[in-house]
């Protein structure tokens, strides 16, 4: 057992998958620091991608993912009387304000909205995200008779900012954007001061996309099948190294070590590497709602890589139901590497789609906005109470900002599912 899975395993590594992610970086800076849906830094990737997947010998192929979007015209905040200007972050559908200039209020608690505590009638409101629950802030706001939301998080990073999305069928209510804890924190302790005025200028437009999941398969016949992928696309606000140059590079490592033996598999293997997945799972989506029955129920298993080098990381590997964790556990255990199971449902990646069409699925993740605790220090060393990723959706997700242990183990455990896959498992 596990004959093609080691010897893979073996034949890759994180170092293997260093060079990828130096590639991807070039690509960033090359077109103005990101690799975002619809961008040429997107197309570069996909290029990119393509190359590693011919060089090696495999039948490249694409297919078009068109998909909806919001593309931001201005999100410039101003205050008036003053040259600062904080970057502000546009929420997704956001209703447009143009040159509109409006008071801040500054809420020290979300409750002060519905006690009717504050009039924000007219004004722009600063206020904490609640875990979970902005969207339902942005209404409470409006229904209070707020014009905007300015919505900041509170993170052991400070000066990151994030942007927010919107998920609603109907566009929100009154527009909002997103500030950095930092600015949020300046801008409070103005207002506690002054009157403090902003003049917004916000607005964008919902439009539509169209860009490629790229594909390299192996032989054997299609009775059954495994897909393994990551998504190549970044956000607009990062070069996107850890979130997910590292999934992309532990993908392309393993199709190029598996490509001198792809005849001889005993279950085909796509390597899929997804356009748009930050555009909530747009790529895999489209993919896997382009299936016939019976291509879907050739499928036995998808692995995702998401985000599998987190520099504060924990390696976690994805559990739930439906999901399959064997290769993961075999592998790990036999190195005594420590890991553990996150719920897959946490992760929120490409393999939501195949889980949902009935398709098992497995994963790696090392971890994104929360903060690690002391056990975890213990356990995987890095920095108790600090981000496992301060660089998600950051301009800082760059090749420093990556694990390059995390990054070795789990190129080499993915590439050990692949062959586990391909090759040992009878699957039913
Ligand atoms: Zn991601």
């Amino acid at each position: 057992m596990g004959e093609l899975g080691s010897e893979l395993a073996e034949a890759v590594s994180g170092a293997g998958a260093l060079a990828h992610l130096h590639e991807l970086q070039r690509i960033a800076d090359a077109h103005d620091g990101n690799r975002a849906p619809g961008t040429t830094g997107f197309a570069a990737s996909v290029a990119y991608a393509t190359e590693v997947l011919a060089t090696v010998g495999y039948q490249v192929t694409t297919q078009d993912v068109p998909y909806p979007r919001f593309a931001v015209t201005a999100e410039r905040t101003r205050l008036t009387g003053s040259d600062w200007q904080p970057q502000t972050l546009l929420m997704d559908d956001s209703p447009p304000l143009r040159d509109t200039v409006a008071p801040l209020i500054v809420l020290t608690r979300f409750k002060q909205l519905a006690e009717g505590s504050l009039d924000v009638a007219g004004a722009v409101v600063l206020l904490a995200r609640i875990p979970g629950g902005y969207a339902k802030q942005v209404i409470a706001a409006s229904e209070a008779g707020a014009l905007a939301a300015l919505f900041y998080t509170e993170t052991p990073c400070p000066a990151n900012n994030y942007r927010l999305h919107w998920f609603g069928s109907e566009p929100p209510p009154i527009p909002a954007a997103s500030i950095a804890q930092d600015d949020a924190a300046r801008l409070a302790a103005l207002a506690a001061a002054v009157t403090v005025e902003l003049r917004l200028d916000w607005h964008g437009d919902r439009t539509s996309g169209v860009d490629q999941n790229v594909f390299a398969a192996t032989g054997a016949d299609g009775d059954a099948r495994i897909v393994v992928g990551a998504h190549l696309d970044s956000v607009p606000e990062a070069p996107g190294i850890n979130d997910n140059g590292s999934g992309v590079a532990a993908v392309l490592q393993a199709a190029v070590k598996l490509a001198t033996a792809r005849e001889s598999v005993s279950h085909q293997v796509t390597f899929a590497l997804w356009a748009a997945e930050e555009l909530v799972n747009a790529g895999s989506s489209y993919y896997v709602s382009q299936l016939t029955d019976a291509q879907r129920q050739a499928i036995r298993l998808y692995l995702n890589a998401e985000m599998i080098a987190s520099p504060n990381y924990v390696l976690y590997v994805m559990r739930g139901e439906g999901t399959v964790t064997t290769p993961f556990d075999v592998y790990f255990r036999a190195r005594d590497i420590a890991y553990e199971y996150i719920d897959e449902a946490k992760v929120g990646s490409d393999h939501d789609p195949f889980l949902a069409a009935g398709i098992s699925a497995g994963g790696l993740h090392c971890g994104s906005v929360g903060i690690k605790t002391p056990a975890e220090q213990e356990r995987y060393a890095g920095t108790a109470g600090q981000l496992f990723d301060p660089g998600y959706h950051q301009a800082s997700d760059t090749v420093r900002n990556i694990s390059p242990a995390a990054l070795d183990w789990t190129t080499r455990a993915l590439a050990y599912a692949v062959g586990w896959a391909a090759q040992e498992v009878r699957l039913a």
